[in-house]
């Protein structure tokens, strides 16, 4: 297969060392969340193990707490406080030896930065710091309690070795303990721990001296390190680059990150593939010990690029891993087409905001690969039977992809004119291009399957489904935007809102833009309102964003892209009014009243959008259902609805919901197992 393979690309399957071991080649899925950590032990084994399959030459956990001192609840985060860990952690290392990639653990000690909610002790750090979530702050670090963190980390190095890890980490970022040490000013320390750099770095250079003992000279040393510094208040960029030289050699592979993690974790919204590359490519130089960072790596030219001009010896990631655990394999074999690339939406990172294991948007096995026994890349081989699938947007298109892989005769019908239903309008909003990777990555798929056509201009009536004749039929006709204001404020219609100058995102997409003062009424907290009144200002209009929340666009705190919007709305002179709902509109001005005193506001304004919450287009759907028993005489084998017209939600939640239909056809429903802690 690798003779297919276009051999600018063979620089990526270069073996390379990491100290005494060899990964096998430059894929590195560098520590990230999953929102599983130590609950749920096999689902991350399954999952990091899958990885390795897709041939990451190596592959760590999410950050692993060394103490229950540093337990971020309910943040999920793997743990080594004990010996009975290292059972559940040896699963995952097992899984990711089998196919032959090094395993990699981040050993972790928040600080303030983990209020300790489960194991309700108080946190150590440098000095007592609130934590940034609760109202609690750590104890102030003695000199004994320095040498007892010592003795945990090295304790917990040596449980990672029992447990079969290959990289052991020291964690030297991202604002937990090491980065209060760092900073000039959380650390205020006046012995050998305070004050220079070089005292300021000496807890770093401890961890570092003692993991390397603790692991002996057959594992690798890792250290996971800001190239840009912690912003200019803690440790500016000069004083980073001054840091790594003093540690350069101590360790055996340097895991680069920055200071700002929301560009580090930058949505597609706000920030491009390889970002990085500016911050961190002078540490290369700087050290003989090879270099990882990441940048929402997926284009293989891209990655040859980097290694290339030697900005980095591995190319890491966790969104592209996560998208596609079989990137590297596609690479090697020269399947670049095959490649199922990371829209950058964030929704995987939104697993560990909201403590629930992680979900991609573009990867629906992602997080069920124990669970629900799937694989991102086979499925089981089906049947000849003819399956008519009504919408192409992304759970139609998921559903037609995986039938048509599974062997089934399928028909993709959409009304539209295009295919991709919402993510093809959607993705024409402000920011959103990224987010056709979700069509066009099952168009891509199915073009080339003999066994699905699709048929757009067509729409479909209850008539035209039964006299098709197919021996299953999917419904996946989508949702609308309400009009009516009806959503977690207005528990029914209102009245008002029933007015030619009410539009809705849907009006929008279509291409009815409102012009002069407009108000959006957000009370549906995710990106749509924001996005809208993105567009609506660069068209020109004078924009009020009315949300019954705080802040807009809050349910995207979950996907580190909240404060980047707030910025992008105020920046573009967005009116912004949180904590009041839109009662009335009357073509001129919105009433709008204060959540708690219901005290009003007048605001004038020609337009309103609604954003309230989304109307399922069940009604094909539930005509043919009220005739299923003739239609099953008449043949039919099963009838189903998927995706939005079922329960609108997120896009991942339609990609999701067409992947488990067409498995399940001619299988049954497929069983969730259940994980929870292994018994030792
Ligand atoms: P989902 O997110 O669940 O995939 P979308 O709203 O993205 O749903 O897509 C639904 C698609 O269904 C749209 O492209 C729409 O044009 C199509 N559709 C809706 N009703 C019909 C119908 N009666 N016949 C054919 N296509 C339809
Ligand atoms: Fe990429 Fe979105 Fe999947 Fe995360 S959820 S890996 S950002 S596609």
């Amino acid at each position: 297969m690798s003779s297919q393979r276009n051999s600018r690309y063979d620089v990526l399957f270069d073996p390379v060392r990491i100290g005494p071991l060899t990964a096998p080649n430059r894929f590195y899925q560098v520590p990230h969340c999953t929102g599983m950590g130590y609950n749920y032990p096999r689902m991350i084994a399954a999952m990091r193990g899958m990885k390795a399959e897709g041939g990451w030459g190596v592959v760590c956990t999410e950050y692993c707490s060394i103490h229950p001192t540093s337990d971020e609840s309910p943040h999920q985060s793997t743990s080594l406080w004990d010996d009975d860990d290292i059972k559940n952690m040896a699963l995952m290392t097992d899984a990711v030896h089998e196919h032959n990639a090094l395993a990699g653990v981040e050993l972790w000690y928040g600080g303030s930065g983990s209020p300790n909610l489960l194991s309700r002790m108080p946190g150590l750090d440098i000095r007592s710091l609130p934590s940034l979530s609760d109202p609690v702050q750590s104890r102030a670090m003695d000199k004994s309690d320095i040498r007892n963190l010592r003795d945990w980390h090295g304790q917990a190095a040596k449980r990672a070795v029992q447990a079969g890890f290959d990289i052991i980490y020291v964690y030297g970022c991202h604002y937990y303990l090491t980065s209060h040490f760092l900073s000039r000013t959380n650390n205020t320390r006046t012995d050998e721990y305070g004050g220079s750099l070089e005292n300021r770095v000496r807890l770093l250079r401890e961890l570092l001296e003692d993991t390397r003992e603790a692991i002996g000279p057959d594992k690798a040393l890792a250290i996971r390190f800001s190239a840009n510094g912690l912003g200019d208040e803690h440790m500016n960029s000069d004083e980073a680059r001054d840091a790594i030289h003093m540690l350069a050699e101590l360790a055996d592979l340097w895991d680069v990150t920055i200071s700002d993690y929301s560009q580090e974790m930058g949505s597609s919204r706000f920030v491009q593939e390889g970002s990085l590359e500016s911050h961190v490519s002078w540490v290369r130089e700087a050290t003989a010990k090879p270099v990882v960072s990441v940048g929402r790596f997926t284009s293989p030219d891209t990655m040859v690029g980097q290694i290339n001009r030697g900005v980095l010896d591995f190319i890491g990631a966790a969104r592209p891993s996560i998208a596609d655990p079989f990137l590297p394999a596609k690479i090697r074999d020269g399947r670049i087409e095959d490649i199922r690339e990371c829209i950058g939406c964030n929704i995987c990172y939104a697993g560990d905001s909201r403590a629930v294991p992680i979900r991609c948007t573009q990867n629906p096995t992602m997080g069920e690969e124990w669970r629900r026994g799937w694989h991102p890349e086979n499925v089981p081989d089906g049947t000849n039977e003819s399956v008519l699938i009504v919408g192409a947007g992304p759970a139609g298109l998921e559903a037609a992809h995986i039938l048509g892989k599974r062997g089934y005769e399928v028909s993709l019908a959409d009304a539209a004119k295009e295919p991709g239903g919402r993510v093809s309008r959607e993705s024409r909003l402000p920011g959103l291009a990224e987010w056709a990777r979700v069509r066009d990555y099952r168009l891509g798929q199915i073009g080339p399957m003999k066994n699905v056509s699709l048929y757009l201009d067509s729409t479909m009536t209850p008539d035209d489904v039964r006299s098709f004749g197919a021996d299953h039929v999917i419904i996946a006709t989508g949702a609308k935007w309400r009009r009516d204001g009806l959503g977690r404020w207005h528990r029914t219609p209102v009245k008002d809102f029933d007015h030619p100058n009410v539009v809705t995102p849907d009006d929008i997409m279509d291409g009815n833009v409102p012009d002069g003062f407009v108000t959006v009424f957000d009370d549906d907290y995710y990106y749509m309102s924001a996005v809208i009144a993105v567009k609506l200002a660069e068209a020109g209009c004078s924009v009020t964003l009315i949300t019954t929340e705080g802040r807009p666009a809050v349910w995207c705190d979950n996907t580190d892209e909240q404060s980047r919007t707030h910025q992008q709305l105020l920046s573009l002179g967005v009116r912004i009014i949180g904590y009041h709902t839109v009662d009335a509109f009357d073509g001129s001005h919105v009433k709008a009243s204060c959540v708690f005193s219901a005290e009003l506001k007048n605001i004038e304004s020609s337009w309103l959008v609604t954003v309230t919450s989304r109307d399922p287009q069940d009604a094909l759907y539930q005509a043919l259902n009220k005739q299923r028993e003739a239609l099953v005489e008449a043949g039919l084998k099963t009838l189903n609805r998927i995706g939005d017209c079922e329960a609108p939600g997120l896009i991942a939640g339609a990609v999701y919901s067409g992947h488990k239909i067409a498995r399940e056809i001619g299988q049954g429903e497929s069983v969730q197992k259940r994980d929870r802690v292994v018994g030792n």
